[in-house]
């Protein structure tokens, strides 16, 4: 990527603009089942609303934690027509950071700003998940400058560059789901090794490595025969389930859902699941459609979180984030597809990597936890998931 010095960089995929919020026709609302935060700007104005619009104020935030209140799990404000009070009485310009971001993300890098929105939003996901076509990545500079004290810029340039590779590699439609996805974890590890041994400049050689179409079917064999065969997937993916049971539970409802999953995928045994496996492999995994729905996900999760390694050296649990979270949302599909046995449509993979996302990907608990069980537990170790890719 060429920088021009000084200049700001903002990043965006290329649906971004797409995004439109269906307000009181969302089958979801943003505005309930979790805390809104308020920044300190916005909790300035809103003590100084006169009148009786702010004395609803007043007892509708909670000014120690600077969260909206909420009544019965929805924000204070959310009336019955699923619409924001504030919004309609004070206009836009009057909501929250939170609320006037989301469903956009950013992430902030010295001189660079790179924003996508977020799966957590079902609107969202039916976006981002409904594209045909491989995602692409659009630019755009203003004069804004920034220096951050500490920002190792070599390092966020190498992670740069291997983001790029990967998702190259991910849209390279010629090769099946598991190669690629496995290319992305056999990457990351390598890269990781190369953080720890201090040897950065072994970077590029490795990505070119990885990228040459005479490796290709090496690669492929090497994948076959390091797969493991003691460890079945069933033992695998259940266990990978209990995370679920040590993160932090955002949304009442998430828990019994969960249970639900896991009861429809695990409860009847390993014949049974091995059998109903077989059949959702051959009749959505092997689809194309099946495969694009993949690749956007781990587009998504490796554009959104994998540079981030730059302020705490995890380059590699960034990638097992994506290929964990991937593999949980399709067996989360799974679960469904054994309750109607058809192809799952974008409607329905949006709404179950929505869920997913809104209690995973918006707790920093949650993703600091994640990434340590990802050290620790068998299931995310790199045999295991190149196993189950
Ligand atoms: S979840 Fe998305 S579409 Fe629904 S109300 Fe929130 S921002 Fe709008």
């Amino acid at each position: 990527m060429e920088r021009i010095e000084g200049n700001m960089l903002y990043t965006v995929p290329h649906y971004y603009r797409k995004f439109q919020c269906t307000a009181s026709a969302c089958t979801d609302t943003c505005c309930a089942g979790w805390q809104i935060m308020i920044d300190d700007k916005s909790l300035r104005k809103y003590k100084k609303i006169p009148g009786a619009f702010g004395n609803r104020m007043k007892n509708s935030v909670d000014w120690k934690e600077g969260a909206f209140l909420q009544y019965k799990g929805r924000c204070a404000f959310l009336n019955e027509e699923n619409l924001c009070d504030l919004y309609a009485e004070k206009g836009e310009q009057m909501l929250c950071r939170t609320c006037r971001m989301y469903p956009r993300h950013i992430e902030e890098y010295e001189g660079i700003r790179e924003i996508s929105l977020s799966l957590s939003c079902v609107e969202a996901a039916k976006i981002i998940l409904g594209g045909k076509e491989p995602i692409r990545f659009l630019n755009k500079e203003d004069d804004r400058e920034e220096t951050y004290e500490s920002f190792d810029f070599f390092l966020f340039t190498k992670l740069m560059d291997v983001r790029e590779a990967m998702i190259g590699i991910l849209q390279d439609r010629k090769e099946s789901m598991e190669v690629r996805i496995g290319k992305v974890l056999a990457i990351a590890h390598d890269v990781q090794r190369r953080i720890r041994g201090e040897a950065l400049f072994e970077i590029d050689q490795l990505l070119e490595r990885y990228q040459k179409e005479k490796n290709r079917e090496r690669f492929r064999e090497k994948l076959e025969k390091i797969r493991p065969k003691s460890r079945s997937r069933y033992e695998i993916m259940s266990q990978m389930f209990q995370v679920f049971g040590k993160l932090e539970v955002l949304k009442a409802d998430w828990k019994p859902y969960i249970e639900s999953v896991e009861q429809k995928l695990f409860g009847q045994g390993e014949a049974f699941y091995q059998e109903a496996f077989a059949r959702f492999e051959r009749e959505v995994c092997k689809e194309e459609r099946w495969e694009i729905y993949l690749e956007q996900l781990m587009v998504y999760f490796l554009f959104t979180y994998f540079c981030g390694a730059v302020y705490d050296e995890m380059a590699y649990e960034k990638a097992k984030f994506a290929v964990a979270s991937t593999l949980l949302i399709q067996e989360m599909v799974f679960a469904s597809f054994l309750s109607h046995g058809k192809f799952p449509q974008v409607e329905e993979v949006a709404e179950i990597a929505h869920r997913y996302a809104k209690e995973v990907e918006h707790s920093d608990t949650n993703l600091k936890r994640l990434e340590e069980l990802f050290q620790k537990e068998k299931s995310f170790h790199l045999l295991s998931l190149l196993a189950v890719v």
